[in-house]
């Protein structure tokens, strides 16, 4: 396959892989010896993938891609931090990636813990959890403001409020953006069937 050079191209990419893969029928491209020996000297992803380190939203397999494809970032609840933010600049400044996905999913912990924090209900112990949960509250706030109670609601404003801030924070995403070199989507991956579903998207023509 020739590395998509657009966003458009790079997005069509991730389509029909998370197609095969919602099928059952994934193509596995790129995991071989021959796929590795390939790029072991200089990497060229097509796409930054910002997500949630859940261990269900494994970023090459629901994209049916291969080694070198994507440039993953996550976090639990995939939240804004200045080390998150260095590496999008990283692969849209030196390794020019076309597309940033920001993909957060359903039933996600993250936003869940925030939710019983909300609530006052949060047993959980340790204080870089609560740092996170700090982190997403604001979204959780906003929503309920807003009469959004269920997770689904909240999730999909994480994910705006999400690329908001990147946006607003990083100029060299923003300008890109601008610039028309780059897009930036936020989507949500469904569990159970493996879909992905778009919530928003900035620069995707
Ligand atoms: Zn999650």
């Amino acid at each position: 396959m020739p590395r998509p050079q657009t966003a458009h191209q790079a997005w069509s990419v991730l389509e029909s892989g998370n197609s095969n893969f919602v099928a059952g029928t994934p193509a596995h491209p790129r995991q071989d010896a021959d796929a590795r020996v390939a790029i072991a000297n200089k990497q060229k992803p097509f796409a930054a993938l910002f997500g949630c380190s859940d261990s269900r939203l494994a970023a090459e397999m629901i994209f049916d891609v291969g080694l070198g494809d994507l440039f993953v970032v996550r976090n639990a609840g995939q939240v804004i931090a200045e080390t998150i933010l260095g590496s999008l600049e990283y692969a849209v400044e030196v390794l020019e990636v076309p597309l940033i996905l920001v993909l957060g999913h359903d039933e996600c912990g993250a936003i869940r813990s925030t939710m019983d924090a909300a609530n006052g209900n949060l047993e959980l112990q340790g204080d870089f959890i609560h740092n996170l949960v700090q982190r997403i509250m604001p979204t959780v706030k906003r929503s309920l403001d807003a009469g959004e109670t269920s997770i689904d609601e909240i999730t999909d404003r994480h994910v705006r409020d999400t690329i908001d801030e990147l946006m607003e924070r990083s100029k060299v995403i923003s300008q890109a953006v601008k610039d028309g070199k780059l897009a930036v989507v936020g989507a949500n991956y469904k569990l159970e069937l493996g879909e992905i579903h778009v919530i928003v998207t900035h620069g995707l023509i």
